[in-house]
């Protein structure tokens, strides 16, 4: 038997419960996984406390990140002993996630870990530091280059922001960090940020074009920052769209795009093609190496998930929570 973390359904509402299963509880698929961490994100917070919107049926493992070793793969393209990671595809929404100590997936999901970084490393980074590499990929491959000029983040303490502030900044970026936590100004230097702007400084909408100023954008936060950020950017810069933690409207205009050539790219870590996955993956082993994680990274244990999801929907954790699956 192995152990799980399982969220049900019943009577009595929607709660936790850390069972013991065997693998004929496992859900379908080709490869078999000793998964060793798993990760807390905001997403997997709101699957733990039992809130709507994140899982899609009952009994199911949370835990939208996975990485670990491969058991068995009918496919023949990992071998036992072969570390993986797993983001997205809908693991710990639609189908059982990470918070188990075996899993079950298809191999056409998984990426092999990168030389020199472990499982641990993966997490650290996880769904929050992909989808920021995502971002700065769209940026590069619309031809931002630190020449074009300073590069925006919103959102810049948050997990995907922070990443993305700290890769920017190894890349050469000149970076501005947008945070509505001014106490937060050590950390995001220490990450790479030469400007910090208040939280209320980039929404300018009053004109749909405003002064010149971002040769790149990277926005976690949606609505009106978005849309204000949009505006600033320079000629043919590039706005990458990542989140909403501001909100999900986007009260713009046509011009910056059609008087300016500005791009704005979407960015979907959970469906993003293999090839892409396996070259944003070897990037951040390059880029952000376990001595840049280790101070933003803490490990907890399967059993403190429900007192941490309270946390993380709180608003109460910074960086990265990395959550020990199976002890080797
Ligand atoms: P997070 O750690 O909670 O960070 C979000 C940050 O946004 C906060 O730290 C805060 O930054 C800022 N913020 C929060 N509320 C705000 C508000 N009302 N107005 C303006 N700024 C606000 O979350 P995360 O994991 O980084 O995720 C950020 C966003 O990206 C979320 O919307 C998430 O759903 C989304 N996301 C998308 C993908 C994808 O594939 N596209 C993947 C992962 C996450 P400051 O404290 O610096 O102000």
């Amino acid at each position: 038997t192995f152990r799980a973390l399982r969220m049900l359904k019943d009577d009595s509402g929607i709660h936790h419960e850390f069972q013991q299963l065997t693998p004929a509880d496992l859900g379908e698929g080709d490869t078999l996984v000793r998964v060793r961490y798993s990760s807390l994100n905001y997403k997997d917070g709101l699957a733990v406390a039992g809130k709507p919107g994140v899982l899609r049926s009952y009994p199911i493992t949370p835990g939208i990140d996975l990485a670990g070793e491969v058991i068995s793969c009918e496919t023949g393209e990992y071998q036992p002993g072969d570390g993986v990671v797993l983001t997205g595809w809908g693991i710990g929404e639609r189908v059982d996630g990470g918070y188990s100590e075996l899993a079950r997936v298809r191999a056409e999901w998984l990426v092999p870990l990168p030389g020199g970084v472990d499982a641990r490393w993966a997490m650290s980074v996880g769904t929050a530091g992909f989808t920021a590499m995502l971002a700065v990929l769209a940026l590069e491959g619309g031809g931002v280059t630190p020449e074009r000029g300073e590069v925006l983040v919103t959102g810049a303490a948050g997990g995907v922001g922070s990443t993305a502030v700290s890769l920017l900044a190894t890349a050469g970026f000149t970076v501005a960090a947008s945070t509505g936590r001014p106490e937060e100004e050590a950390y995001l230097r220490s990450l790479g940020a030469s400007v910090i702007l208040p939280r209320e400084e980039v929404p300018a909408l009053k004109r749909p074009l405003e002064k010149e100023r971002w040769a790149g954008v990277v926005d976690t936060v949606g609505g009106a920052t978005l849309a204000g950020a949009i505006a600033s950017t320079r000629t043919h810069g590039v706005v990458a769209a990542c989140g909403l933690a501001g909100g999900s409207d986007l009260p713009t205009t046509v011009f910056p795009f059609i008087l300016r050539g500005v791009t704005l790219a979407g960015i979907d870590s959970v469906t993003c093609p293999a090839p892409r996955r396996r070259a944003a993956w070897e990037r951040l082993a390059r880029d952000l190496p376990p001595r840049k994680l280790g101070d933003v990274t803490r490990v907890r244990p399967l059993d403190d998930l429900p007192e941490l999801a309270e946390e993380i929907l709180a608003g109460r954790v910074r960086g990265r929570t990395v959550i020990e699956v199976s002890p080797a």
